[in-house]
């Protein structure tokens, strides 16, 4: 190879390194992220390991607050005589854990999270006149105090994930597009694209809406949408947000892949064509179906519960049927009129 062939070699080498999907290996995760307020001694979440049947040794390296307490089976408690109270203006606890040698740190989080059922549909938009999944619509879904705010996750052709509904936005593809061309887009009201990582920074400024993550269906392979479930999990992971974020997909695949690489992360199929227990076997941990689904068949938040499954609707925007699916038991609701669906559930508590 001639001098100048081996410099282009190196160098293409070296772009592609940059550039690859981030893939996560992880083998220790928490079964739960989240802190119960006002409970002395609370149970916070149990260490779990990708090899199951390892017995490993635990120890508790760094606990910025010192309040926190790890045993030997890696169940991390609240101190016995530590409660964290409403009152608290901290609600972001960082912790570092050494398992069988190997270390990892994790964020834990004050338990405020609202249990309304709202979730805004690609974040709160229609009446606020921003951008569908823009930073400043899940910071509307934030204000109106809505209990999950939704939005859509794609790749990048240089794989970077970045939040959109469609496949297209600007004009431009964005599966075929690089990330510095998708970042000069500006939307009608002057939001820009936002990144995943963007998305979850400002998501992780509050405790109180989960970010309900869509992991879109690749356009271009079946391995492409598997990549980018790597990627996402990953990020989720890098940056700590395990205990706001759940995921959803029309992709099973996803899901199932999801499920290996984080056995703890909370994940719900949007498809509608899967059974309860088809669902519940591959360690999906919810629906999240049409209102077609429910409707023509009137046990399905019964059956999916009694599995352990949760049930969230999609996506209903008619006063009647929020009436409907209030009375069903449904854990979310999504909708593109967060605000109607407040003021209906405001208006019944009177
Ligand atoms: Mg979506």
């Amino acid at each position: 190879m001639k001098r100048i062939e081996l410099f282009c070699f190196l160098m293409l080498t070296l772009l592609s390194a940059n550039t690859k999907a981030e893939s996560p290996v992880k083998r220790y995760n928490l079964d739960s992220y989240r802190i119960p307020i006002n409970e002395k001694g609370a149970f916070v979440g149990r260490l779990i390991s990708q090899t199951p049947n390892k017995i490993y040794e635990v120890k508790l390296l760094q606990d910025t607050a010192n309040i926190f307490y790890i045993n030997k089976k890696g169940v991390i408690r609240l101190k016995k005589n530590v409660a964290i109270k409403e009152s608290s203006p901290v609600f972001r606890y960082a912790i570092k854990v050494e398992a069988d040698g190997s270390t990892v740190e994790f964020e834990l989080v004050k338990d405020e999270f609202i249990k309304n059922k709202v979730v805004a549909h690609r974040g709160a938009w229609k009446n606020t006149k921003v951008a569908q999944n823009s930073i400043r619509s899940l910071e509307n879904a934030f204000k109106l105090g809505c209990a999950g705010s939704e939005f859509d996750v794609w790749l990048s052709s240089d794989n970077v994930a970045v939040i959109s509904h469609d496949s297209k936005i600007g004009g431009l593809s964005i599966e075929n597009s690089t990330y510095q061309e998708l970042s000069k887009v500006v939307l009608p009201a002057g939001d820009k694209v936002p990144t995943l990582k963007e998305y979850l920074a400002e998501g992780k400024t509050q405790n109180k809406t989960a970010l309900i993550l869509e992991i879109k269906s690749s356009g271009i392979s079946n391995e492409r949408t598997l990549e980018l479930t790597d990627s996402i999990i990953s990020i989720v992971h890098q940056m700590k947000a395990q205990g706001w974020v759940e995921y959803i997909s029309f992709s099973y695949d996803a899901l199932k892949h999801g499920y290996n690489l984080d056995p703890s992360a909370k994940t719900a199929y949007l498809s509608g064509d899967k059974s309860v227990n088809e669902v519940k076997s591959d360690n999906i941990t919810g629906i999240d179906y049409s209102f077609y689904s429910y409707r023509s068949d009137p046990e399905l938040v019964h059956s999916a519960h009694k599995l352990g499954l949760t049930t969230n609707v999609w996506t209903v925007n008619d006063k009647d049927d929020f009436k409907n699916y209030l009375e069903s038991g449904v854990d979310y609701i999504t909708t593109d009129e967060p605000e109607l669906l407040l003021q209906m559930i405001k208006n019944r508590g009177k």
